[in-house]
């Protein structure tokens, strides 16, 4: 790389847009507000759909597939769903050169033509639960888009499920908000707050939505992930309805949750810094890069034979490995190039190292010679995994250590304003969304969620001074 990414401190937009392009995660695509994933970030977007998918097993969901086109009609069978999407609706109006009878709405979110499904699979007691998730793209038409944060089209899960009781389905949108906590910290390294969503951010037909939040390097909050509680409201929009145990007719309850490649965008901007990406281990696309460094042709082939033994000893064990035989561009070159591109972990093999029988590990989070160690041949198959795990946990501690000294607990609206203006502020809010509404407008900063670990006790509201029982995170948000 001739040059650099931007510095974040010069310009953090300029800086988020440059990692992605030169570490050919995405690229601009011909329609405005779409993207094209390049197989870099595709890879990456595979991690994270292998680490969610595994998840979602678990925890006894299958997979399914549900049409792109929905009928108009659907939209409007529930009121306050029609009035959140319509604004973001691409409409197809003819097909095959004729004017379709009914306009097809191309998906933006997917519970209407679920719905208008499980109301011809649900018959008795003995169907539900029904736990389906699909992985699919969506589209939203956005005025003002950015690679991986907003874009017209995007690809997602969203899981949609239907219960027999209320309990039930509350449970499972507490578990998947649980799911997601625990993808992010744990593949992530993404420190993250569960939490409600206040009225004012809920989702279009829901009863309650959560949220996991999280601090990006910028020290705004990014969304990334939400699960949401629908009660019977799309049952009855849908006539979801199934015979209890008593044999009497009831609606179902549902929820539905979704994960997109927003995570993407999370993820460069909770670890990434001047030199470009920092990938968490557990989800990078190439954990390891080896860099053979030779002068002469016979160190040329002593390196490369150890580089390739050892690439296909690494491989075999699992770990996702690339070796960079490259002759065209020099060792110097080939390090800023990886670093730029975020692999956890540099091995560089030269001469010296091949008569050591050992290698250089060059660790991407650390700097430097403080990053730097010499491990033997024989251990590398024990070693690479302990330090793929260190890093792992490095990232994590780091983005918390952030986050926490940035998040401030305030007691007067002066000290609230200060803080939403440098990072997150935690304040007693009397839950109305007149006071979200009036925060917003004065300081740009939204109620990102009510956090699940609640302090107890009361309050008074950080902004209109009546009685609070709960602390809401505020900040400004992606
Ligand atoms: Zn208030």
């Amino acid at each position: 790389m001739a040059e650099g990414v931007t510095p974040r401190n010069e310009d953090y937009s300029r800086w988020y847009t440059d990692v992605i392009q030169m570490a050919e995660l995405a690229d601009y695509a011909p329609v405005r507000g779409c993207m094209v994933i390049r197989p870099y970030g595709y890879a990456l977007w595979e991690n994270i759909q292998g680490a969610l998918d595994r998840r979602f097993k678990d925890t006894g969901h299958v997979n399914a597939y549900f049409p792109l086109f929905i009928p108009m009609s659907f939209f409007e069978k529930e009121a306050e769903h029609v009035e959140g999407f319509s604004p973001e609706l691409a409409i197809v109006t003819i097909g095959g050169g004729e004017k379709l009878e009914e306009p097809l709405a191309i998906r933006p979110t997917s519970e209407t033509v679920i719905g208008h499904m499980y109301s011809q699979w649900v018959k008795s007691y003995r169907d539900l639960p029904i736990l389906i998730n699909q992985w699919a793209n969506v589209v939203r038409w956005e005025m003002r888009t950015r690679l991986f944060l907003r874009t017209t089209e995007f690809l997602w899960q969203e899981g949609h499920t239907a219960h027999a009781t209320s309990e039930e389905a509350v449970e499972e949108t507490l578990r998947m908000l649980d799911v997601y906590t625990d993808f992010a910290e744990n593949e992530a390294a993404i420190p993250v707050i569960p939490g409600r969503k206040s009225d004012t951010e809920r989702f279009a037909g829901a009863i309650n939505s959560y949220s996991i939040e999280a601090m990006m390097g910028d020290k705004r909050a990014l969304q990334s992930g939400t699960t949401h509680y629908m009660g019977q409201n799309f049952a009855k929009a849908f006539d979801i309805q199934f015979l209890d145990q008593n044999n009497e007719l009831q609606h179902v309850w549902t929820t539905s949750w979704g994960v997109s490649t927003r995570m993407i965008g999370a993820i460069i901007m909770a670890h990434g810094d001047d030199k470009g990406l920092v990938l968490p281990p557990r989800l990078a696309p190439i954990q390891v890069i080896i860099v053979p460094i030779s002068k002469t042709d016979e160190e040329r082939a002593a390196t490369m034979q150890a580089a390739d033994r050892i690439f296909t000893q690494l491989k075999a064990a699992g770990i996702r490995v690339k070796l960079d035989d490259r002759t065209e561009v020099t060792p110097g070159f080939k390090f800023n190039d990886w670093e730029m591109r975020g692999v956890p972990i540099r091995m560089e093999i030269g001469p010296k190292d091949v008569a050591n029988q050992s290698v250089v590990l060059a660790r991407r989070d650390i700097p430097g010679r403080d990053g730097k160690t010499f491990v033997g041949w024989s251990d590398l198959e024990t070693r690479i995994p302990e330090l793929l795990a260190e890093i792992q946990q490095s990232l994590f501690d780091k983005a918390l250590a952030f986050r926490l000294a940035n998040t401030h607990e305030v007691e007067t609206y002066e000290e609230f304003k200060a803080a939403v203006d440098d990072g997150f502020a935690l304040a007693w809010w009397c839950g109305s969304g007149d006071c979200d509404n009036a925060i917003k407008s004065e300081t740009k900063a939204t109620n990102r969620c009510i956090p699940m670990d609640q302090p107890g006790g009361e309050g008074k509201c950080i902004y209109c001074g009546k009685p609070a029982k709960e602390k809401a995170i505020f900040g400004k948000a992606y």
